[in-house]
């Protein structure tokens, strides 16, 4: 099982990377653990195009290494508490994308220019403005969590993205539909014009259409084709 766990987080993490998250050594993704022991996440110190099921571990809520080695990722309280604070979440996905970043560090709220964004929007996407700087405590944590809400994602502004989902699968698509959101979305602005997007009824009925749990199981399923060697394996 614990393998399971461990080859799901490598997945996502290589995904992420893939996707345009990558930050150096920094991002995460998890997965809680079904002992309810804490979250299964990359240890710290590696890039996200480099997780292997070998490089991932089950931190605790205390931050405490419980299965597996290496360095635990000193924002793990963004994860183990917003599970805590989220019963219905299973993955949480924590990166750097640039574009989601750069939207929120221009205060612009993010707008159905396309077909992505209407997998979050509405409601508006919340934006976490306490600090910038690492979340680094619990405390810090249920603020992020706060935040959040009931939302599937947040920014956190002038540092990254939150994005979660009934699994892990489900939180990584999430994190790669908000990043590509954005990145249209900064399109569409520098393309000047007076741009245009759906209206709340539409964003329901296109969530709907688009973003059913089949679709975005096929799209994992494809993300994790797209990975380098998956053929090979
Ligand atoms: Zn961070």
């Amino acid at each position: 099982m614990s393998n399971d766990v461990r080859e799901l987080v490598a997945a996502s993490s290589r995904i992420l990377a893939q996707a345009g998250h990558d930050d150096l050594i920094w991002g995460h993704s998890s997965a809680r653990d079904p002992g309810g022991r804490g979250v299964w996440i990359k240890s710290a110190e590696w890039g996200l195009d480099e997780v292997t099921a070998e490089r991932v571990h089950l931190v605790s809520p205390e931050g405490k290494v419980l299965d597996g080695s290496g360095v635990a990722h000193s924002e793990y309280p963004i994860h183990t508490e917003i599970m805590a604070a989220r019963p219905d979440v299973g993955g949480v996905v924590h990166t750097h994308p640039p574009h989601a970043v750069a939207l929120a560090a221009a205060g612009q709220p993010l707008r159905p220019v396309s077909h992505a964004a209407n997998y979050f929007v509405p409601p508006e996407v919340p934006a976490f403005t306490e600090t910038a700087d690492l979340v680094l405590t619990p405390a810090l944590g249920r603020s992020v969590a706060r935040t959040l809400g009931d939302a599937r994602a947040v920014f956190l502004v002038n540092h990254g993205i939150v994005a979660v989902g009934p699994t892990l699968q489900q939180a990584t698509v999430a994190a790669v539909l908000l990043e590509r959101a954005c990145a249209q979305q900064l399109l569409t602005a520098a393309a000047g014009g007076e741009p245009s997007w759906s209206p709340p009824e539409e964003s329901l009925s296109k969530r709907e259409h688009i973003y059913h749990d089949r679709a975005v199981s096929a799209v994992w399923d494809h993300l994790v084709r797209r990975l380098p060697g998956a053929g090979e394996r």
